[in-house]
């Protein structure tokens, strides 16, 4: 018999949706938060823009201080399970915070505009999910519009990302013919808005031929999916569990947020292969800490600064990883070798009270900070010290000069721009020439923010002059020599003193390839 901690562990299921701007996340997140009973006005997932919050105490907390904690992670109970979703952020918000976010997720959804197929920001953050290795689940949206050929946007899959896609199940046309699916995963027949009073899913036999009797088997729209599902059935990739958990192959399932269709077949086949909270490797004894472990356990992946002047305090987003959190236990933070006190500046991201009373491996908790945390921080209980892998980083694409408006005023921009670097808020890098400082960020929000927070916690106010999207390429130091560098090219050097030529575009790169065929260039991720 399995204890409360396992039976807790055991139910957790933590994802993150990643997409590109408009595919639907939001869309199909609030169609999962009302199959969890979670009732929300539409657009309230977006609320932080609409100013459209739903009426509880700590959502006003929330707004009162500008920080979106309750978008950011959103929990519900859905059939015996508890499912924690992790936003992922898109358009002017998209930073750094958000790659580190998949670092604390135990699977992805992945949601593709169907008229568009794979786009720039879903292959990013598709390949940070395939570095980590976790499952991948797929679905194609709004089928209720005119699609791709869904056979190019599987084999797409393959092509663009390197992932084998297996279709759970097949549109049975799209946009105005949209007639339905063809579920080979429950074997039946899914009809895309039914007659009234007539039923919603047609049973398919073991042959996959229709049971009872319908119109369909005449329709030529029904005809084509049908010769398109055994073709695939014959010539596609096999369903392979072991390819699904290591990120190998992605279960497909088509659909439409918008009409709600195909969610909740997605959402109940998703939970029956969705992997429950794993291990984590503690790099201090190489052994993996287990999510049963009753000492308690996790990692910082994410510092929100308040934008709010009044508030100069910060939430640290952490990922449980084993035991269980109590609200003023004493844990130890690992870097300094401190003990805290997570007490009543602690609050929780959930949306009851009840779910915060066991926070276990697989749930977000959001504690205040005053300045304690760093991203990638280890907080745990217990005699064993912990410490988790570092977060990895990742290749800046957008850069800035940035110096001191005042030069009188040195010192307080030195140290802000440290503590910011060190906290993960932006990237540094500082010229071979002239000893200038440039930041690095994978999103705009990034500078905004850093501008901000010099001015109003270390009260310098700095001066940005942007460089624009340059491609980051480290070079093995051994390899450098400093005539390499040419008006197309920055030669810098990154916080850990490694060398790096921030080049003004592909065509610069291959240039410099062509120059100095020997030299070896690489990128973070
Ligand atoms: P996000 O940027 O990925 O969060 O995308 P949204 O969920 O905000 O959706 C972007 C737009 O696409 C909105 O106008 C949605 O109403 C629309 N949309 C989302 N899903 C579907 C769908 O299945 N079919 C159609 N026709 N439109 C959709």
């Amino acid at each position: 018999m399995a204890n409360a901690l396992e039976q807790n562990v055991a139910k957790r299921r933590t994802f993150a949706i990643i997409s590109h701007p408009d595919a639907g996340k939001t869309t199909i997140t609030e169609q999962l938060l009302l199959y969890g009973g979670i009732v929300r006005e539409a657009g309230t997932v977006k609320g932080k823009k609409s100013g459209n919050f739903a009426k509880s105490d700590w959502m006003e907390i929330e707004q009162k201080r500008g920080i979106s904690v309750t978008s950011s992670v959103m929990q519900f109970d859905y059939q015996g399970k508890r499912i924690n979703i992790l936003d992922t952020p898109g358009h002017e918000d998209f930073s750094e915070d958000t790659y580190r976010t998949l670092m604390a997720v135990d699977s992805a959804v992945m949601v593709i505009d169907a008229a568009k197929g794979i786009e720039a920001q879903t292959k990013k953050l598709f390949k940070i999910c395939k570095m980590r290795g976790i499952p991948i689940f797929t679905f194609m949206n709004k089928m209720d519009r005119d699609s791709r050929d869904p056979i190019e946007l599987i084999s797409q899959l393959e092509d663009v990302l390197g992932i084998e896609g297996y279709p759970m199940n097949w549109p049975i046309g799209s946009g105005k013919v949209l007639r339905g699916l063809y579920d080979r995963y429950n074997n039946r027949v899914a009809l895309y808005r039914p007659k009234e009073g007539t039923e919603k899913y047609l049973p398919l036999n073991d042959e996959g031929e229709l049971q009872v009797a319908s119109d369909l088997p005449n329709d030529e729209v029904y005809q084509d999916a049908k010769a398109n599902m055994d073709l695939i059935q014959e010539a596609g990739n096999q369903f392979d569990l072991e390819k699904i958990k290591k990120g190998d192959q992605t279960p497909v399932f088509f659909g439409s947020a918008l009409a709600n269709f195909g969610v909740e077949t997605f959402l109940n086949a998703y939970l029956d292969f969705a992997p429950m909270p794993g291990d984590h490797e503690n790099t201090l004894d190489d052994e993996e800490v287990q999510p049963t472990n009753p000492n308690f356990s996790g990692f910082v992946f994410k510092i929100q600064a308040n934008m709010n002047p009044r508030h100069r305090d910060r939430i640290a987003f952490v990922r449980v990883c084993s035991g269980e959190f109590e609200r003023g236990m004493d844990v130890k933070l690992e870097r300094t070798d401190k003990k805290l006190r997570l007490s009543n500046v602690t609050e929780f991201v959930a949306n009851t009270r009840e779910n915060v009373e066991n926070a276990v491996a697989g749930d977000i908790i959001g504690l205040y900070d005053t300045g304690n945390f760093q991203i990638g921080d280890t907080i745990y209980t217990g005699k064993q010290a912990v410490k988790f892998p570092p977060l990895p980083q990742f290749t800046p694409e957008l850069f800035m000069r940035v110096s001191a408006k005042n030069v009188m005023k040195q010192k307080s921009f030195h140290k802000g721009i440290h503590q910011l670097v060190q906290e993960g808020a932006v990237q540094l890098y500082t010229t071979y020439s002239t000893g200038d400082y440039i930041l690095g960020a994978v999103g705009q929000l990034q500078f905004e923010v850093f501008q901000f927070r010099m001015q109003n916690e270390y009260n310098s106010e700095v001066v940005m002059e942007p460089l624009g999207h340059k491609i980051a390429r480290w070079i093995d130091p051994d390899q450098l020599d400093e005539s390499m560098s040419s008006s197309r090219n920055i030669l810098v050097r990154d916080t850990h003193d490694q060398p790096l030529f921030l080049f003004e575009n592909t065509f610069a790169e291959r240039w410099f390839h062509d120059k100095y065929p020997d030299v070896k260039l690489m990128s973070k991720l």
